[in-house]
């Protein structure tokens, strides 16, 4: 496999961040396309998620399921495009960050489950958001229990093989 196969615009993001494409060949990790996505669900700051269809389907079931179980959750990030992830790139490349130590907290453009519109970064009321102390949580323990019943599964655990640091809120909806 190599990036030679990739869409024009993915390796065009690429080379406008330096990001070398050996980094993706050395891990192994997949590409996304972005999916087909809608704006459904407004975050707690008044931020617009968008997501597929089924995704947003699964999670209202979900959601409601919890909230009878007594845990309200919330979705903190859904759906980007590459150019948004690129964004995210830029921005902390331009703070004198290194590629190594972005890539511990996000994917490269293209390389991150949230382009598919199936990805949902989520919290539950009280806690800090994106946070390792997410894996404390009430919350997290039912989404253990539970959310795998909705098509939810978890897609970055302790010693994950792509090499992220662990998400606990990071759930990941397929069919
Ligand atoms: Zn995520």
């Amino acid at each position: 496999m190599s990036t030679q196969d990739w869409p024009g615009a993915l390796k065009a993001l690429w080379r406008r961040l330096e990001i070398s494409p050996q980094l993706w060949q050395e891990r192994q990790l997949p590409w996304f396309a972005e999916g087909r996505v809608h704006p459904c669900y407004t975050d707690r700051f008044q931020r617009k998620q968008a997501m597929c269809a089924e995704t947003w389907r699964a999670w209202q079931a979900m959601e409601q399921a919890a909230a009878r179980d007594g845990i309200k959750l919330e979705i903190i990030s859904a759906y980007r495009s590459w150019a948004q992830q690129a964004a995210i790139w830029e921005r902390k490349l331009s703070a004198g960050q290194r590629a190594e130590e972005i890539l511990r907290w996000n994917a490269p453009p293209g390389l991150s489950e949230h382009h598919t519109g199936r990805a949902l970064d989520l919290a539950a009321g009280e806690h800090e958001v994106l946070a390792a102390a997410f894996a404390h949580s009430e919350a997290y323990a039912w989404l253990r229990a539970h959310a795998g019943n909705f098509g939810f599964h978890e897609s970055y655990p302790e010693n994950n093989t792509a090499g992220f640091q662990p998400e606990p809120w990071h759930w990941c909806w397929q069919a």
